[in-house]
């Protein structure tokens, strides 16, 4: 499994559709202080379905919209794109290429995709949840994480461990199952 594409559109301060390539091997974004480059990792948490608004450094979720620029006036809607190369079959759906959409409204609707199907938020993270991409797992470590998670109680130490592991999905199920 690998990144090939980001795409976004009224992201944050991608006011333009906007799309990056990943080519084999590493990358790395550089660009000038508040050019956007922390914003590109906050729209790749933002398609693996993060729902608090606080870990993509906003205080809601509509705060993610584009609101405008000297240049250019605001948009309606925020929406970001992830191309994943699934030819090893990493994740187990049936197609060699893999593409997530989520979409966020300035009045809070939102919707996603998967391969152009529309699909619950919860979908999302359900797709990549135990794959190390999920939702506190490691594929993405923000600045001063590590400290935090040193400093983190034993039960949210616990949920790193595991993602980590795989077993959060059946966590989750016995979770909605006791719920029920
Ligand atoms: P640094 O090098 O300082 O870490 P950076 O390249 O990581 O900078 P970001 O944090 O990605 O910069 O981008 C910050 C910019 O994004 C700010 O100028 C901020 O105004 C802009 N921004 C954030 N949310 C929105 C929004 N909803 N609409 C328009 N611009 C936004
Ligand atoms: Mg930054």
């Amino acid at each position: 499994m690998r990144l090939r594409e980001l795409w976004l559109y009224g992201f944050k301060s991608f006011g333009r559709k906007t799309g990056v390539r990943f080519a084999p091997g590493i990358t790395a974004i550089v660009g000038p202080n508040g050019s956007g480059k922390s914003n590109l990792i906050d729209a790749v948490r933002f398609v693996l379905g993060e729902a608090n608004a606080r870990a993509l450094r906003g205080s809601r979720l509509e705060d993610l919209v584009f609101s405008g620029s000297a240049a250019r006036r605001g948009l309606g809607y925020a929406e970001v794109t992830l191309v994943l190369d699934n030819r090893d079959g990493f994740f187990s759906l049936p197609y060699e290429e893999i593409s997530v959409t989520r979409r966020i409204l300035r009045n809070g609707e939102s919707a996603a995709w998967i391969n152009g199907s529309p699909v619950r938020l919860k979908d999302l993270s359900t797709l990549f949840l135990d794959t190390g991409l999920g939702q506190g797992a490691f594929a993405i470590v923000g600045q001063g994480e590590v400290d935090a998670l040193i400093a983190e109680r034993p039960e949210a130490r616990r949920t790193a461990f595991e993602e980590l592991a795989g077993i959060r999905r059946f966590r989750e199920r016995k979770r909605e199952a006791e719920a029920d």
